[in-house]
């Protein structure tokens, strides 16, 4: 291209750094990520959760409508029946088996629309990256949620003289004397009786059995050289 001359060939340098001058005094909008988080707008569709109720019991019912409502194919779920003496949601069935792979994916959220119970929800989590393929693939215990104040780990029996119903309807506020009675009986070191540790050492427990990426890694890692013998 041909400079331009004359007058405004002499002015062009001080026309560009009019534009820096003039920039220098607005207000920064650089986010200093990763040092400095900046949380998410409220309804942000990060990692997903399942939840519990507040008794403790998992939402997840095992019935694969997620599954089935996801365009990416990212989600795999097995049932299981629930039974007297491993009883993890209300009703007949839990979900036994649930994964996300999140190199799939596309965070639409039809997912969490399908779920008939509001087991699965969408946190503002975005910090999704990973060492590993196989450690993008959540399992049900990175997803599950953490206990709250109050609840009574899973499983245990339901509250009594109530259905699947009750506990839709948000009925169900927190764990009886009954079933803290049968984990006493059957987990007498449970944390979260009301004599137990707390829910943080509940969740502790719970956490280090999820299995974090690192340990994704290590167990890639030791795949791949059993495959190379
Ligand atoms: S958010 Fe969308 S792509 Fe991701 S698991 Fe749910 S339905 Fe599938
Ligand atoms: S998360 Fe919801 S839709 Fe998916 S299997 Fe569980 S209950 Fe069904």
């Amino acid at each position: 291209m041909k400079p331009a001359g004359g007058v405004r060939g002499f002015l062009a340098p001080a026309g560009g750094f009019g534009v820096t001058l003039s920039n220098m005094f607005r207000p920064t909008v650089t986010e200093e990520y990763p040092s400095e988080k900046v949380p998410a707008k409220p309804r942000y569709h990060g990692r997903h959760q399942l939840n519990r109720y507040a008794d403790g019991l998992e939402k997840c019912i095992g019935c694969e409508l997620c599954a089935w409502a996801c365009p990416a194919d990212a989600i795999y779920v097995e049932g299981a029946d629930n039974t007297p003496d491993n009883q993890r949601s209300p009703g007949e069935r839990y979900g036994a088996v649930y994964q996300i792979n999140y190199l799939r994916c596309i965070f639409c959220g039809l997912c969490i629309e399908a779920c008939p119970t509001r087991a699965l929800t969408m946190t503002n989590e975005y910090e999704l990256a990973g060492p590993t393929r196989t450690g993008m693939i959540w399992e049900k215990q990175d997803l599950l949620a953490p206990l709250r104040s109050g609840m009574l780990a899973a499983p245990h029996p339901m509250v009594e003289g109530t259905t699947d119903t009750e506990y839709y309807r948000g009925e169900v506020t927190g764990p009886t004397e009954a079933q803290q009675a049968w984990v006493r009986e059957h987990r007498p070191d449970d944390p979260t009786l009301p004599e137990g540790e707390g829910v943080d050492a509940a969740n502790v427990q719970l956490s280090d059995a999820a299995t974090t990426a690192a340990e994704m890694a290590r167990l890639v890692a030791a795949a791949n050289k059993q495959g190379s013998r």
